[in-house]
């Protein structure tokens, strides 16, 4: 059992190894590498040192998770990551329920019935069992199966306390109760599904990315649970780090929106509202369209260029175009540099991961505080698909949706030049005043396609 528990140490090394190395996209990938062989330690391990009853099942079992989990990650667009990222993680928490649920049955159903293993079964179903709901709606969210509107009702947040109430009083019902066990156990499991559900139904699928990372920490944190029920460290100690993990990430990326866990959670963000639109909603703007000619001129009287990508380039799959033309403009001589928002595009590091598929020198990529200093001196940002981050709006109007989040200082370019196809909001669901600024052009159309326009009128210059 010794060697067991050292192999366990081992594998938990590996994953913080594996941890560290993802904080960067150059060493995300060995990151990623090093953490699954300590996963694979950690299986292996588990299989050798325990009674395992049914060897052929496993295996079956292991290959069409394989095949399924490969199929859907080759698969799968960037811009469905973070759908695919919200069924794992419902898939991961429902994984530690029916584990402690099956332990339940056969030990607890068996006599063997101590507080300590009755309370962590409790704790491993009820946010097991919630993380999978949750999960789930926040995938349907995002692909559309449900609107990604708010859906909110009067006396939502009293049901949803009378609920979680319930949910805590059955849990310590079936600790402390032993003849109505069953009874109880059913009950936090209808309880703490429905739970999942009424929690993120009232959030706006736009805010779900933040729910994802929190619904991630959730499924470490019943992957931990499960791991007392069964006492085993290798899954205390991977659940606790995907629990933490997670809550980082969800802190990080509250900070970067610059609004609290309870305003994502209970704001309501992103509902349709009269009025909650910002300044520059009903005013009139003086909306300078150009071609991708007109644009070419100004690009080539231009020394020094910052490229900001947003959720439209994803959208439009433009990273190998933007890096084409960033490449032809530093032929001729121009400074190109490419700023990246914290919460640029739809999930963390979304930015970053797309240009290094485009194989944009990291060196290039600018974070928020080193790439506003520079807008003083530059002559062209040029902005792609990205409105909400470049919104000034965040600076002083008190009534925005998005007042106090950082935003990069684009206005402060000679010339913004911004790519969108429509004058429509983004995910704030807000206008943004800097389209009408006197600095700001307007080149219209998809970003992939304007970006190969645009080079092709590069070149004949
Ligand atoms: P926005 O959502 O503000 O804007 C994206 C813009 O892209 C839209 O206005 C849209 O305009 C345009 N667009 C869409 N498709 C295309 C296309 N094919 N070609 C060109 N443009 C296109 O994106 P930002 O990146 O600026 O901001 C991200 C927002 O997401 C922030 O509000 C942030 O808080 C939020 N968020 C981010 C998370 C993260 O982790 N990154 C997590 C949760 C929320 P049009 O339709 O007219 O083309």
């Amino acid at each position: 059992m010794e060697f067991t528990k050292l192999f366990y140490v081992l594998a938990a090394v590996f994953f913080i190894i594996g941890l560290k190395k993802l904080s960067h996209p150059k060493t995300a990938r060995n990151g990623n590498i090093i953490a699954s062989v300590g996963m694979l330690i950690a299986i292996v391990v588990t299989l050798v040192a325990f009674d395992v009853l049914n060897y052929k099942l496993i295996a079956i079992g292991m290959i069409i998770g394989a095949i399924i989990g490969s199929t859907f990650a080759i698969r799968v667009k960037m811009t469905g990551m973070p759908q695919m990222v919200a069924i794992f993680n419902g898939f991961g928490g429902g994984a530690s329920a029916l584990v402690a649920a099956a332990e339940f049955y056969s030990k607890v159903g068996h006599g063997e019935q101590t507080t300590f293993l009755l309370s962590t079964i409790a704790l491993s179903v009820l946010v097991g069992t919630l993380t999978f709901t949750g999960s789930f709606i926040a995938f349907g969210k995002l692909q559309g199966f449900i609107s990604g509107q708010p859906i909110v009702f009067k006396g939502q947040k009293v049901l949803n306390a009378l609920i979680a109430i319930a949910l805590i009083t059955c849990s310590v019902m079936m600790v402390n109760n032993p003849d109505q066990m069953m009874t109880y156990f059913l009950a936090v499991v209808i309880l703490s599904a429905l739970l999942g559900i009424t929690i993120v139904i009232p959030i706006g699928g736009a805010d779900m990315p933040v729910v994802i990372s929190l619904l991630n920490s959730y499924s470490g944190i019943a992957a931990a649970a499960t791991g007392f029920v069964l006492l085993n460290n290798g899954l205390i100690i991977s659940g606790a780090l995907v629990g933490a993990s997670g809550l980082i990430l969800t802190n990080i990326m509250c900070k970067g929106m610059n609004r609290s866990l309870a305003n994502v959670i209970f704001g309501a963000v992103g509902l349709t509202q009269e009025g909650a639109s910002g300044d520059a909603a009903g005013k009139q703007m003086n909306i300078k369209s150009y071609s991708t000619e007109e644009a070419a001129m100004i690009f080539d009287a231009a020394d020094k260029i910052i490229i900001v990508p947003g959720y439209g380039l994803a959208v439009a799959q433009a990273q190998h175009a933007a890096r084409e033309v960033a490449d032809y403009l530093e032929s001729k001589g121009k400074t190109v540099l490419y700023a990246i928002h914290p919460v640029a595009g739809r999930m963390p590091g979304h930015m970053n991961v797309l240009l290094a598929e485009a194989n944009v020198p990291y060196e290039h990529l600018k974070d928020l505080d080193e790439i506003n200093p520079e807008f003083d001196t530059c002559d062209v940002a040029l902005v792609l698909g990205a409105n909400d981050v470049v919104n000034p709006a965040a600076r002083h109007d008190k009534s925005s949706p998005i007042y106090g989040m950082p935003i990069l200082d684009v206005d402060k370019s000679r010339t913004v030049i911004i790519n969108k196809r429509t004058m429509n909001p983004g995910f704030a669901g807000i206008q943004n005043e800097l389209f009408g600024f006197d600095n700001t052009i307007m080149v219209f159309g998809d970003a992939k396609q304007m970006l190969t326009d645009l080079l092709k009128d590069l070149k004949e210059l």
